[in-house]
C-alpha cells in the first residue's frame, strides 16, 4: 500500500513514520519548504522520544519520503491523510483554512480512486466540507474521479507518540462507504494485533470523538484543580484526596493529578473549539465553559502564591524556573502554563532564569532574550530568589535540596506539579507550596 500524509507535525510526521515501520510506503508532505530540506537529510524538526531512529531507519530502508509537491505524492497513492494544523480562529472555532486548501489542491490533481482522511482534530462536519471541496475542484477540470472520505481523528499524546501510535489504546474511524471502510481496515492491520481494536462509525461520530476525549481529559484536570483549590481553603491535601477517589474503579487513578494547569495544542483549543460548535448549534455547553474558566485561573494559582511570599512588588528578583514545555517529554510550548508565570513574573518587575532538559530552543524562539536560560537545572539556582518547578521532568523528581539550599538566596520552592514530599522538603528547611496542600514553613 501507498500512503502520503499532508501536514509533517507532531502528528504527520509520528503517523507517517509509523506507517512506514510496518511496511507501507509513506510521502510525508508539507509546505514548509526548509522542513522537508531537514527531514530529506535526517533532520527532526521536535522532541519526541524514538523518532529521530525510527525515521533514520525507514529512510534507510526506502518506505519514508518528504516532499513539498502535493501533486507528485498523489500519483500512486491509496489513502491520503490530512494532518494540517487546525488552530483557533479569533473565535474559538478551529480555524479550517489549512485543511481545506489541501482538500482543493487534492481535487486539482486527484486522477484516480483514493480515500481522503481526516487526521487534523476538525470540527463535526469538515468531512462533508473536504468532500465539497474536492467534488468542486474535479468538476471544474471536467473529468469524473471516484473518491471517498473518512475521518480518522489522532489520539497520540506527545511525549509518548510512537508507542501510542503502534499500540493504541483504539483506532477511530468513521466512513461512508464499504470500500473506504475495507481500505482503513487494511492499512491499519499491522496496528491491530494484541488486542489493539479499530472502532468504525459513521463520520460525525469519529470527529466527535476527539472532540469529546479531549474535552473529558481536560474535564478532569481542571476538576482535580478546582477540588485542589477548595483543599488549599479548607485543610485538606488534594493528594490523599486524588489516591482516596483514584481507588474507586469508576473513577479511575489515571489524569486525576492537580497542577499548574493544562496546556498544549490540543486541550485548549479542542475545548473552545466544541463550546464554539455547541454555540452555532443553538447549545450552550455549560460545563466545559467551566472547565476553561478553571483553567485559566489555574495558570495564574502559582503566581498568587509567590505574591502571598514575596508581596507584590518583585522587583530585582530572580525566579529559577524548572520546565518550559507544556508537559514532559516535549519540546512543544504551545500554550505552556510557564508562558503565563514568565509573563506575569516579568510584569511585577522579577528576571527569570530557566532551564529545561529539550525545550530551551524552542523558548528562545518565542520569548528571545526576555528571560536567560542555564546549562543545567542547578545553574539557573544561582542567585535566584526562589525556585519554581513547572513541567514534572523526571530530571527533577529528586533533588539534592543541599545543593538547592546553599545556591538560592531564599530558602523557597513552588511546586507547580506536587512532585516533592512536603516532609522532605521542609527538612532541608525550605517554605513549601505547592497545588492542592497548605503551605508549609
Ligand atoms: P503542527 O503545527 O505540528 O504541524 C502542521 C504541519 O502542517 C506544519 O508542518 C505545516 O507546515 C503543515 N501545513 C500547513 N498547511 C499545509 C499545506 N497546505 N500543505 C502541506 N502542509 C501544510 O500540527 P500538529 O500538532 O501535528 O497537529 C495537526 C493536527 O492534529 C491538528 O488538527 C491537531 O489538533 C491534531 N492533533 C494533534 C496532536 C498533538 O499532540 N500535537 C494530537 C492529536 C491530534
Amino acid at each position: 500500500m501507498k500512503i502520503s500524509i499532508v501536514g509533517t507535525g507532531y502528528v504527520g510526521l509520528v503517523s507517517g513514520t509509523c506507517f512506514a515501520d510496518v511496511g507501507i510506503t509513506v510521502t510525508c508532505v508539507d509546505i514548509d519548504e526548509k522542513k522537508i530540506e531537514n527531514l530529506k537529510k535526517g533532520v527532526i524538526p521536535i522532541y519526541e522520544p524514538g523518532l529521530e531512529t525510527m525515521v533514520h531507519s525507514n529512510i534507510e530502508k526506502g518506505r519514508l519520503f518528504f516532499s513539498t509537491s502535493l501533486k507528485d505524492s498523489l500519483e500512486q497513492a491509496d489513502v491520503i491523510f490530512i494532518a494540517v494544523g487546525t488552530p483557533p480562529d479569533e473565535d474559538g472555532s478551529a480555524d479550517l483554512k489549512y485543511v481545506l486548501e489541501v482538500a482543493r489542491q487534492i481535487g486539482k490533481h486527484i486522477n484516480h480512486y483514493m480515500v481522503i482522511v481526516t487526521k487534523s482534530t476538525v470540527p463535526i462536519g469538515t468531512a462533508k466540507k473536504v468532500k465539497a471541496a474536492i467534488t468542486d475542484e474535479i468538476e471544474k477540470r471536467g473529468i469524473e474521479v471516484d473518491f471517498d472520505v473518512a475521518s480518522n481523528p489522532e489520539f497520540l499524546k506527545e511525549g509518548n507518540a510512537i508507542q501510542d501510535f503502534l499500540k493504541p489504546d483504539r483506532i477511530v474511524v468513521g466512513t461512508e462507504s464499504e470500500k473506504a471502510q475495507k481500505m482503513m481496515n487494511r492499512l491499519y492491520k499491522p496496528f491491530l494485533l494484541n488486542g489493539h481494536p479499530i472502532i468504525f462509525m459513521d463520520i460525525p461520530s469519529a470527529e466527535m470523538t476527539k472532540y469529546a476525549a479531549n474535552s473529558m481529559l481536560a474535564t478532569k484536570i481542571s476538576f482535580m484543580n478546582d477540588m485542589a483549590n477548595l483543599c488549599e481553603i479548607v485543610g485538606a491535601d488534594i493528594t490523599s484526596v486524588r489516591k482516596g477517589i483514584g481507588s474507586d474503579a469508576r473513577i479511575g487513578n489515571k489524569f486525576i493529578y492537580a497542577g499548574a494547569g493544562y496546556g498544549g495544542s490540543c486541550f485548549p483549543k479542542d475545548v473552545k473549539a466544541v463550546i464554539k460548535t455547541a454555540d452555532l448549534n443553538g447549545y450552550k455547553l455549560r460545563l466545559l465553559e467551566a472547565v476553561e474558566e478553571v483553567n485559566n485561573h489555574q495558570k495564574h494559582v502559582l503566581v498568587s502564591k509567590i505574591k502571598e511570599q514575596f508581596g507584590t512588588n518583585l522587583n530585582n528578583m530572580i525566579f529559577a524556573l524548572w520546565g518550559l514545555s507544556f508537559k514532559p517529554k516535549t519540546d512543544d510550548m504551545r500554550e505552556a502554563p510557564a508562558l503565563v508565570v514568565i509573563e506575569e513574573l516579568i510584569k511585577l518587575g522579577a528576571k527569570v532564569k530557566a532551564y529545561d532538559p529539550v525545550a530551551m530552543e524552542e523558548a528562545k524562539r518565542i520569548l528571545g532574550d526576555k528571560i536567560e536560560y542555564g546549562a543545567d537545572p542547578y545553574d539557573v539556582l544561582i542567585d535566584a530568589d526562589a525556585l519554581i518547578v513547572i513541567t514534572e521532568w523526571s530530571e527533577f523528581r529528586i533533588p539534592n535540596f543541599k545543593v538547592i539550599e546553599k545556591l538560592l538566596k531564599n530558602k523557597v520552592i513552588f511546586d507547580g506539579r506536587n512532585i516533592y514530599e512536603p516532609a522532605e522538603v521542609l527538612e532541608n528547611g525550605f517554605s513549601y507550596y505547592s497545588i492542592g496542600r497548605a503551605a508549609m514553613h
